[in-house]
């Protein structure tokens, strides 16, 4: 899990806060246990109010790192005791952050060896763009440092401006639930075909705040069947890109910004 969805109304934060509904909280595990309010937020990105936001904000871009590093190794020690004792995890979070602590236990030449758990990530890789793995690979990296198989890790498209969430098969297509009509744009907005790769648009009737008529910034590729398997319904290919020179945007990008430590190290994880 990411921030504690008791103290967050970040999109990502009640998306996984799910956990607290079908397991026991004293079984549920948050990578970052502190309030996040947008004045927070507001501040952690340099939008200041008045001095005493300025001030805050210089000590909030102080402590960042070291709640991030303090939040990787705890996230680490849990994993590593759940080896020990040998029971089944659901770790859920973005995957950047994800791959951030896989990325420190290789510096720190560990890796445990949890292979009936399973991982849900969602959000994308927003402004770790740049760091964004395949996912074959990703999925590789996470077998040789946690020993949980490519099947048990899940991806799913989500964002705050769309109501549904797009589940991974298991051959990991995003399947587009049936009450979204999804669109595949050009340069000039012109829709284009199925197998085509462009920009990713949508329509949702559920939003009644505003209109659900949605321009993402996701590259994407759309196939009318699954090629793995026999549900119904177009899907998204696996790989979910950003359109070049659009920003991270939506709450995973919020969470990949909160811990930035100029402008290179980044965030942590999410454990559920
Ligand atoms: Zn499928």
């Amino acid at each position: 899990m990411i921030p504690d969805p008791r103290q967050t109304n970040l999109t990502i934060a009640s998306l996984f806060g799910i956990a607290y509904d079908l397991y026991n909280p004293v079984n549920v595990h948050v990578a970052l246990d502190m309030k996040i309010t947008t004045q927070f937020l507001r501040m952690q990105r340099d939008e200041t109010i008045g001095i005493s936001e300025k001030i805050k904000a210089k000590a909030l871009s102080t402590i960042s790192p070291l709640v991030q590093r303090n939040s990787d190794i705890k996230i680490i020690h849990l994993l590593e005791q759940i080896e020990k004792t040998g029971k089944r995890v659901n770790l859920a979070g973005p995957p950047f952050w994800l791959d951030r602590i896989l990325e420190r236990m290789k510096k720190e030449g560990k890796s445990v060896h949890i292979p009936d758990s399973q991982i849900l990530t969602g959000g994308g890789w927003k402004a770790e763009e740049n760091k964004r793995l395949p996912e074959d690979s990703f999925r590789e990296k996470i077998t040789e440092f946690l020993g949980i198989p490519q099947e048990r890790y899940h991806d799913v498209y989500a964002m705050s401006e769309c109501s549904s969430v797009f589940l991974g098969c298991e051959g990991h297509y995003k399947h587009i639930p049936p009450v979204v009509v999804p669109l595949v744009l050009d340069e000039d907005l012109n829709q284009l075909d199925y197998e085509q790769v462009g920009r990713f648009a949508f329509l949702d009737p559920l939003p009644d705040s505003y209109p659900g008529f949605i321009i993402t910034g996701d590259r994407v590729k759309i196939l009318e069947h699954c090629p793995k398997c026999q549900r119904e319904g177009p899907v998204l290919d696996v790989e979910v890109t950003r359109m070049p020179g659009f920003e991270g945007r939506g709450c995973a990008a919020v969470m990949s910004e909160l811990m930035k430590q100029d402008g290179e190290e980044h965030t942590t994880f999410p454990v559920g």
